[in-house]
């Protein structure tokens, strides 16, 4: 077990995850264990079905496993149940989510979408806004806080919607395929600036990916097969 002083932000230990019972269960995780640090990135790799979306909706506390333990930034959130009853403020608290596409709300300017997470987590009008300014300043697509997601290109919509998951400044990051839609320039473009973040806020990120061209900028590289998982050794 790791205490508060721990660099370690996301620790999972035997976690197993099936669906269904009987002749049509599928085991989607068996016995995963895992452990990231602050400030590093790392990347889920595996074929199409490996447990990859499995893994990271359950450290992002959306499905519930079926053995095992989580370990999130200084507390037990699972150990064969949930131990916190309010799920939905745990997530807010710790955990920033990016999508393979942005999920922008369309009838909210960039500034709105990034200002509406502040508001959920209780923040004042005027404090979120500024925050929501701050934020993409930070990410240098503050010029384009007023612009429509349609009138964004995929580069900027998705520093936008990363600008909304580090809103609550979380310290997990989970990424599903968080680069998928761009061309090559755009994802490492997107890749370094999770990493600054990654360093710069103590987070730690967590991304599927299954695009070889970014895999130089990961710190480790996890291969799902099937339920299990392995770290790629160089
Ligand atoms: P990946 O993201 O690597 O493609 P998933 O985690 O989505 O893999 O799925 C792992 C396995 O679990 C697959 O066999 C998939 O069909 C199964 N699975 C995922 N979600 C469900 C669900 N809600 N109900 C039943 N089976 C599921
Ligand atoms: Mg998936």
């Amino acid at each position: 077990m790791v205490d508060d002083a721990s660099p370690v932000v996301v620790e999972v230990s035997g976690l197993s995850k099936h669906y269904g019972e009987g002749p049509t269960r599928v085991d989607a995780l068996q016995g995963v264990d895992l452990k990231v640090l602050s400030g590093e990135v790392v990347a889920l790799l595996g074929p199409s079905g490996s447990g990859k979306t499995t893994l990271l909706n359950i450290i992002g506390c959306i499905i519930e496993p079926s053995d095992g333990s989580v370990w999130l930034d200084g507390e037990t959130v699972y150990d064969k149940r949930w131990l916190r009853d309010n799920l939905r403020r745990l997530r807010l608290d710790k955990i920033g989510f990016i999508f393979q596409f942005h999920n922008l709300l369309p009838f909210l300017n960039a500034r709105d979408n990034v200002a509406l997470v502040l508001h959920l987590a209780g923040k004042s009008d005027a404090e979120a806004q500024k925050r929501a300014v701050e934020l993409l300043d930070y990410l240098e697509i503050g010029h384009r806080k007023d612009a429509m997601p349609a009138l964004l290109s995929g580069g900027e919509a998705q520093r936008v919607a990363i600008a909304r998951a580090l809103a609550n400044s979380p310290r997990i990051i989970l990424a599903d395929e968080p680069t998928a839609a761009l061309d090559s320039k755009r994802a490492g473009i997107v890749m370094d600036l999770l990493r600054k973040l990654a360093a710069e806020q103590h987070a730690c990120i967590i991304a599927v990916t299954h695009d070889e061209k970014i895999y130089d900028r990961f710190d480790r590289l996890y291969h799902l097969r099937d339920g299990h998982l392995q770290e790629q050794t160089a």
